[in-house]
């Protein structure tokens, strides 16, 4: 019984983790998308000219819907901004649209973790879909090797998710570095776009700590039947 409640405990702690990251998170882009920065420019315009510093001109930087869909697309070299971001002035769109030319300047230059991080997907995509009937039918059918190899593909999931942090680390401080020394904000407002992208850094570190605490439930789920065998 003590299992039963603490196999619970995991995923609801996991759970208040990721949502207590994801509204600092928006709680903070939605105090600096009020905040615009002085000389004016868009989160179109931040983009366009740090491609340009670092010298891509095979990116296309196109408008996406939703809030923080922001994202860089390696496969089609597409660099996409949200509504709040791509014709928005704030310190929090100059900000995210800095961070995602960090991803286009690191597949650029070939960055290792993000092409560590491009090879696991497929691996924690695996890992996701089938270890959940891999365990049911194993526990099922009291076939409990099957139901570790199970837990062992959902280790790939929390891989990807340990090799996302320097992939996102790295293009925040990319983007950090080129909004100081390109002059697009002062160092007052560089705080504020400091903000929202440690901020976002942060729901990806909660993310994995919400993974191995799911991880363990499932350790946990196994080895508890493994010791009623
Ligand atoms: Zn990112």
């Amino acid at each position: 019984m003590p299992d039963y409640y603490l196999s619970y405990g995991l995923i609801i702690l996991g759970i208040i983790i990721t949502g207590l990251a994801s509204a600092q998170l928006h709680s903070t882009f939605s105090k600096y998308s009020k905040i615009p920065n002085a000389r004016g420019l868009m989160g179109l315009d931040v983009a366009r000219m740090m491609l340009e510093q670092a010298g891509i001109n095979d990116v296309e930087i196109c408008p996406i819907g939703g809030q923080l869909t922001d994202h860089y697309s390696p496969r089609e070299k597409k660099l996409r901004l949200s509504e709040s971001v791509y014709d928005k002035t704030s310190l929090a769109a100059v900000g995210v649209a800095a961070h995602e030319c960090g991803h286009a300047i690191q597949h650029k230059e070939g960055y290792g973790p993000l092409k560590l991080r491009s090879v696991s997907v497929p691996l924690a995509n695996i890992g996701s879909w089938l270890s959940w009937p891999l365990i049911v039918i194993g526990i099922g059918f009291d076939f409990m090797g099957l139901a570790e190899v199970g837990v062992f593909l959902f280790s790939f999931v929390v891989l990807f998710e340990v090799i996302t942090l320097p992939v996102e680390f790295n293009a925040s401080k990319r983007a950090l570095t080129a909004l100081e020394t390109g002059g697009y904000l002062s160092s007052e407002e560089l705080k504020g776009s400091r903000k929202v992208l440690t901020a976002a850094a942060m729901t990806y570190v909660a993310a994995l700590l919400s993974t191995i605490l799911q991880l363990l439930r499932l350790l946990l789920i196994v080895s508890g039947r493994r010791r009623r065998n």
